[in-house]
């Protein structure tokens, strides 16, 4: 098991401050973080560094990225009520993302909490979203890289990814409440009638995590890794450790990490992890 830092509660790769009476553990960058900083997620005033226990009355608690309440320290400016939790704060959205396949535009983070309706997977969230002010057009910054076409575990067949979903299909087959015909949705060619909600697919482990845009449908898909042990594996991307799956925290603090094989957010999928020098695949 590896230790967590005091600071920003995350597993600790490599080399750390420590203090060994306490068994108290600390990342060399979260040490050296300024108690005042600025942070491209929030121009307008510096953050600043404090216990979550000091904050008091409405003070926001919650990560305005990842939504997740930090325990120990956070991020955060008193004249706006922002806070973001460290581990955001060191894996930031970025500020603008160009994904074609998703908008045609740049697709610009709005800074703030805001209630919306995704104009991709059509569902309500009260969160920072990416918008194209051309368009009107607003999107979960979780929704931008979803993968074109998957195979899930309750359905023999390929679903794709589809944007406006039509009519025809009633209940999701995955959570079966009802689907929108007008927002997007994963769809099987086969079986008519057959969809599923988006983010409810990627999001709760029923996709099996591999694109199979690039593959054709006929050609039986090899693993690129070799399994060599419960929840380890050698990719064949980093040869020279072991990836372990990290099954903690799947849900919110990794979201914009970055895989270091696709170069694409890492998002909702669980990641594998190098203990040794911190590499990280999805
Ligand atoms: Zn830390
Ligand atoms: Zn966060
Ligand atoms: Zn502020
Ligand atoms: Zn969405
Ligand atoms: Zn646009
Ligand atoms: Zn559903
Ligand atoms: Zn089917
Ligand atoms: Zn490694």
């Amino acid at each position: 098991m590896k230790s967590l830092c005091e600071i920003c509660e995350q597993s600790i790769y490599g080399p750390s401050y420590s203090c060994p009476q306490c068994h108290l553990y600390f990342h060399l960058d979260c040490v050296h973080l300024s108690k005042k900083v600025n942070h491209p997620c929030h121009s307008n005033h510096p953050l600043q560094l404090i216990a979550v226990e000091s904050l008091t009355g409405g003070a926001e608690k919650f990560c305005i990225s990842c939504l997740a309440a930090a325990e120990k320290f956070i991020s955060h400016c008193s004249i706006c009520n922002f806070s973001i939790w460290l581990i955001c704060f060191k894996n930031p959205p970025p500020l603008v993302v160009e994904h074609t396949k998703t908008h045609k535009h740049p697709l610009n983070l709005f800074p703030k909490k805001m209630p919306f309706t995704c104009d991709v997977c059509g569902e309500e969230d009260d969160e920072m979203p990416y918008v194209c002010v051309l368009c009107a057009f607003l999107i979960h910054g979780a929704c931008i890289y979803l993968p074109r076409v998957i195979n899930i575990n309750r359905h023999d067949h390929r679903m794709s990814f589809t944007r406006h979903l039509g009519h025809g299909y009633l209940k999701c087959g995955v959570c079966h409440q009802s689907l929108s015909q007008y927002h997007g949705a994963y769809s099987c060619s086969v079986c008519p009638g057959y969809a599923a909600h988006l983010q409810r697919v990627v999001r709760n482990g029923v996709w099996d995590g591999v694109e199979l845009e690039e593959i054709p449908d006929d050609t039986k898909y090899i693993a690129p890794f070799k399994v060599v042990g419960d929840d380890l594996i050698v990719h064949f991307s980093h040869g020279y450790h072991t990836l372990r799956l990290n099954k903690e925290n799947v849900t919110h603090s990794n979201r914009w990490l970055q895989c270091d094989a696709c170069m694409y957010p890492v998002g909702f999928q669980s990641i594998y992890v190098c203990d040794e020098c911190g590499y990280v695949l999805h």
